[in-house]
């Protein structure tokens, strides 16, 4: 029996490092290299090998080599004890952190002091000398990579349009579904990312209320979704609103007013980890319908601190107490846009029921698509920041819209900022493809303009052009499509015209 579990084993150590891609040349050296040989004295024995883990470490991971694995000389299955007792067993490579780890090991406390790596020899052939090598990573922040084991997944290299769900609810904190025999239950992240891989995303960041715990299931979750990009993120819920974190798994704090704390310094804490925030569902109620939703922090907040704003919400949730007003987040975004700060327009589903209120309330309705220059988290969230932003209300079916511009001085897409200075004029492009006859408003500087001639889109692929002559002043110009009944169904991030060049937290 030994042999066909060997080779079970071994394709699952090759296959659990297919799915990523090569990490950056900057990966640090290992904080540790054990190595000894083993022979067959040693068959059939656990070995432990301490090793001492200093004070401050969030994330440990072990990458093991023996050699006669190929030749089936040698199969040796480690495993790691902490100070205080066991913590998995069954990988070569594996990373544990206070918050994910590597299934099957135990995410959690990284305690300082002695630890024992295990090294299970279940064969070695006789008069053969296996020559293993650990090499053992420690960093003092669950986020950054610090060998292959823990890269972030690449699920696609290439630059181009990618389209997703950035807010989004599961089981850990109130999304709900149905059980096996119909009750509503918290439901397992696996349901969600399921449905949103039914409507064919390329990405979806999960946004529980202010937990890390849902990060554990995407770490294992994401070899199975090797086409839905899994996005670390969390919704934080304070007591004067809503704002979305992306792209880290550090603690950020939510307490408003605990120890004189400040949405801003919340702001702060999430850049220093890495992560973009995006203030939610602002034209919300602020009062007992919906306590903490619209953002009541608005006087408050620092906007240079904020990368993006939600302008749709696709919260309309069946037989719900709560119904949010129409309308979207635009005017507060347009206010911070008119003082010159590029923020970025994003949407987000909130769905809480994995899907299972599709058409109406679901992940990916609205769709955010964003330009990246791959399909990696850092990709999408770059692509983000750059405002490479178009949104689709209805979800990943609706139609297209590209808006380009072009300026003496050089060529822009929707986040990118042009100078054009009075005299100049400014050459617009908006394609629209797919979906059926609509109306193309051009908005300059969030005023309905003239500047096209003809709005009427004839339905499949249609192309219009116009022209800005530019008196040398800040605008910003975007794209809302309407279907001939007035409903909204795509909105571009604008182009900007003589924006200052950088602004709040944009690296
Ligand atoms: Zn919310
Ligand atoms: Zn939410």
């Amino acid at each position: 029996m030994r042999p066909s579990l060997f080779h079970g084993f071994a394709m699952l150590l090759l296959g659990s490092l297919s799915l990523f891609a090569a990490v950056p040349q900057t990966t640090p050296k290992p904080s540790l290299v054990l190595h000894g040989t083993l022979t067959y004295a040693d068959f059939h024995a656990f070995k432990m090998v301490p090793f001492h883990v200093p004070p401050g470490v969030k994330r440990i991971t072990v990458d093991i080599t023996f050699t006669g694995m190929k030749e089936r000389k040698a199969a040796v299955f480690p495993g790691i004890f902490d100070p205080n007792g066991f913590r998995g067993y069954g990988r070569t490579h594996f990373t544990i952190s206070t918050v994910d780890a590597t299934p099957p090991f135990l995410p959690g406390a990284i305690p300082a002091g002695k630890w024992g790596l295990l090294l299970g020899v279940d064969d070695i052939a006789k008069g053969y000398v296996s020559h293993w090598t650990a090499e053992i990573h420690f960093m003092n922040s669950v986020d950054g990579v610090s060998s292959p084991t823990d890269a972030l997944p690449v699920l696609n290299p290439k630059p181009g349009w990618y389209q997703g769900d950035l807010h989004s609810h599961t089981g850990h904190s109130d999304g709900v579904c149905n059980s096996q025999s119909g009750h509503p239950v918290p439901c397992p992240a696996f349901k969600l990312m399921e449905a949103a891989a039914a409507r064919k995303l390329d990405f979806l960041a999960i946004t529980d209320h202010n937990t890390t715990s849902t990060y554990n299931d995407m770490m294992e979750a994401q070899p199975y979704f090797d086409k839905l990009l899994l996005i670390d993120g969390r919704e934080m819920t304070t007591f004067g609103g809503h704002f979305n974190v992306w792209g880290t798994k550090s603690f950020v704090d939510f307490r408003t007013g605990y120890k004189g704390l400040t949405v801003n310094n919340f702001f702060d804490e999430a850049h220093a980890h890495g992560g973009l925030v995006s203030i939610n569902h602002n034209w919300w109620p602020y009062d007992e319908r919906c306590m903490g939703c619209g953002w009541a922090e608005k006087p408050n907040t620092d906007f240079r601190k904020v990368d993006a704003i939600e302008v749709i919400n696709g919260y309309n949730q069946k037989g719900s107490w709560f119904k949010p007003p129409p309308g979207n987040g635009t005017p507060m975004w347009e206010e911070e846009l008119a003082k010159g700060l590029r923020i970025t327009a994003v949407g987000g589903s909130d769905d809480h029921r994995s899907g299972e209120q599709l058409p109406d309330d679901g992940v990916g309705r609205p769709t955010d698509v964003v330009y990246a220059p791959e399909l990696s988290e850092r990709g999408i969230l770059d692509g983000i920041k750059a405002g490479h932003v178009y949104i689709k209300v209805f979800g990943p079916d609706g139609p297209d819209v590209f808006l380009n511009a072009t300026t003496p001085s050089g060529k822009g897409q929707m986040g990118d900022n042009l100078s054009c200075p009075s005299g100049d004029t400014a050459n617009f492009t908006v394609e629209v493809k797919g979906g059926d006859a609509g109306i193309i408003h051009v908005l300059d500087n969030g005023k309905l303009s003239s500047l096209l001639a003809s709005t009427t889109v004839h339905g499949d692929d249609d192309s219009k052009s116009f022209a800005v002559h530019c008196d040398g002043s800040r605008h910003w110009i975007r794209i809302e499509l309407y279907k001939p009944a007035s409903t909204l169904v795509t909105l571009t991030n604008p182009i900007y015209l003589n924006f200052p060049e950088s602004h709040n937290s944009r690296k």
